[in-house]
């Protein structure tokens, strides 16, 4: 009796919160076992009916109250972004537009949808067909480390508007972030339920996908494909943002000044660690060596620095310790197959910190990991090409297709150019931030994911299709039994429709009146 008693008031495993830049112990919450994550999505079930019922424009009253939400609090939600995934302030409060803006898309599409879409009734004359958007029911997402808290707002939004309730694993990386979304969300009125939290690892999140209605999931590759298997047991659809390897094209005629700044930006931004982040450049062989001095010259400017408030600083340390391993084999296998590291390579370890320095090299090829695989780190390895043509094909011999850039004076060129790599965003002049462009869809080819989440098409992630259609006494003529002249009737109906001339149409037209009035 008492062994039972003492293992039912057993405390529950917690997950503990640290600052990647010092190793301080932030707090802690209690992981989440398979029963509690189906008691969390038993609550979300009930709260997705109020939810619901609340309509287009009492949810949308209450998402967009969380925009001012996120403008009041956005100092304070700088600071527990900074000190438990060690990005520097300035970039989550980067990150509060593209968010607002995501609200104002989805309540905007909610609304548009609201009473189902119009469409043709083609051949079916006199009828009625609408499509209509219904909430699909509970939305789980299983999250990574780099972005916890734009990604784990970004993505409920439009599971919300469609009148979805939402349960979210947060990366075992950031509970503490997690926990402040929820939060978020309470403050801007969302009722008890309709948005929660469980934490823990993979177990926690393989137990949400076995609950859930659908599922976005974001994070490598290796996990996406469990996920997708572990769906497939209750053919619960899923949504994967996976990682990439992104290419950046220097063209012949880059302002090479403006691209050497816009490199470092793309592979610098929250040190690297961006799935859309350039991972490998190609450039004219005469500019390699001008561009990457230029670069280095940029690099040695940035300041590294941490959360603990000892001023204002460009990189942070490395958010997920074990992310070491994969910088120090790519740079050593790198300089093993005759890469010259030109800058940075060695991690610095400050006050319990890593902090890894941008790192440029040249003499790069494709037999090396760091051209082939995810680095996921402030790392700029030039290759020396001959043409254009020669740079797309390298940049699409990957089996990731995420993003890429093109950097060139000319626009026209640049977006020809877009237009023959295989990746879900290009950019033209620019890295990275068309994932804050928060109407253009957002995922990848290949190993870099399945689906589409941001814009419009987001939207429709969440979502059961419903098609309504409503029809007249007179489609009775296209039933059984199938009498004499049903033949040259349904001949009739396709010539009017879709006949190639206006010959055809009308011999069609005179096919349907020979025949309807028999039926
Ligand atoms: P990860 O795959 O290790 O983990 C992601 C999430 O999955 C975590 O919450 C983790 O706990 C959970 N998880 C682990 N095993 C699981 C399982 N068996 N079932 C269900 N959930 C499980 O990824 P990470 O290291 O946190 O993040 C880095 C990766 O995410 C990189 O590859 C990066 O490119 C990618 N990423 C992609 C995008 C995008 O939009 N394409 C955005 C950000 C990050």
């Amino acid at each position: 009796m008492l062994q039972q008693f003492e293992e039912s008031q057993e405390a529950p495993p917690v997950l503990e919160s640290f600052d990647p830049s010092n190793c301080k112990k932030l707090g802690e919450v209690p992981i989440s076992n398979a029963a509690d994550v189906k008691a969390a999505v038993a609550r979300a079930r009930e709260g997705q009916i109020g939810w619901a019922a609340l309509g287009v424009d009492g949810r949308n009253r209450i998402l967009d109250r969380l925009r001012g939400v996120l403008i009041d609090r956005a100092s304070e939600i700088a600071r527990v972004v900074s000190s438990e995934n060690g990005k520097p302030p300035v970039e989550p409060l980067g990150l509060t537009g593209p968010l607002c803006e995501t609200i104002k898309l989805h309540t905007g599409v909610a609304k548009r949808l609201e009473s189902g879409v119009r469409v043709s009734p083609t051949f079916f004359v006199g009828s009625k067909a609408r499509v209509y958007y219904e909430p699909l029911g509970v939305a789980g997402f299983i999250l990574p480390w780099n972005f916890p808290f734009e990604l784990g707002v970004k993505h409920m939004i439009p599971a919300l508007a469609a009148g979805n309730a939402v349960v979210q694993k947060p990366s075992e990386a950031n509970p503490l972030i997690g926990e402040m979304i929820a939060d978020l969300f309470a403050d801007a009125g969302v009722p008890d339920g309709v948005v929660q939290m469980v934490h823990g690892y993979g177990e926690t999140g393989a137990a949400l996908i076995d609950e859930v209605d659908v599922i976005c999931f974001v994070g490598s590759p290796q996990t996406g494909r469990r996920v997708m298997e572990r769906a497939s047991k209750t053919l619960t659809p899923v949504v994967l943002e996976l990682g990439g390897n992104d290419a950046a094209i220097v063209r012949e005629d880059a302002d090479l000044d403006f691209t050497a700044i816009g490199l470092v930006n793309g592979t610098c931004y929250n040190s690297g660690q961006v799935c859309n982040g350039i991972e490998r450049i190609y450039a004219p062989a005469h500019l390699v060596e001008p561009l990457a001095k230029k670069i280095v010259a940029i690099v040695k400017e940035l300041r590294q620095g941490d959360s603990s408030g000892r001023g204002e600083y460009d990189l942070g340390p490395i958010t997920w310790a074990p992310q070491l391993e994969i910088y120090e084999a790519h740079t050593a296998d790198a300089v093993e197959k005759g890469a010259e590291l030109r800058h940075g390579g060695v991690v610095e370890r400050k006050d319990g910190g890593l902090f890894w320095p941008p790192t440029v090299l040249t003499g790069m090829n494709h037999e090396m990991l760091m051209m082939q695989e995810e680095t996921f780190g402030p790392f700029l390895p030039i290759m020396a090409v001959e043409s254009d043509d020669e740079a797309i094909r390298l940049a699409n011999d990957s089996k990731y297709g995420l993003g890429a850039s093109v950097w060139t004076r000319d626009e026209g060129a640049g977006e020809a150019m877009a237009r023959r790599i295989r990746a879900g965003s290009v950019m033209v002049n620019n890295a990275v931030q068309s994932g804050g462009c928060v109407t253009l869809p957002f995922g990848g080819e290949g190993e870099s994911g399945v689906g589409r989440v941001q814009g419009e098409q987001a939207f429709y992630t969440y979502v059961a299709t419903k098609s309504v259609m409503t029809c007249p006494k007179s489609v009775e003529n296209l039933w059984m039994p199938y009498e004499k002249g049903f033949d040259t009737l349904a001949k009739g109906l396709t010539k009017v429709f879709s006949g190639r001339n206006i010959g055809e149409r009308i011999s069609g037209v005179v096919d349907v009146v020979r025949t309807w009035p028999h039926r």
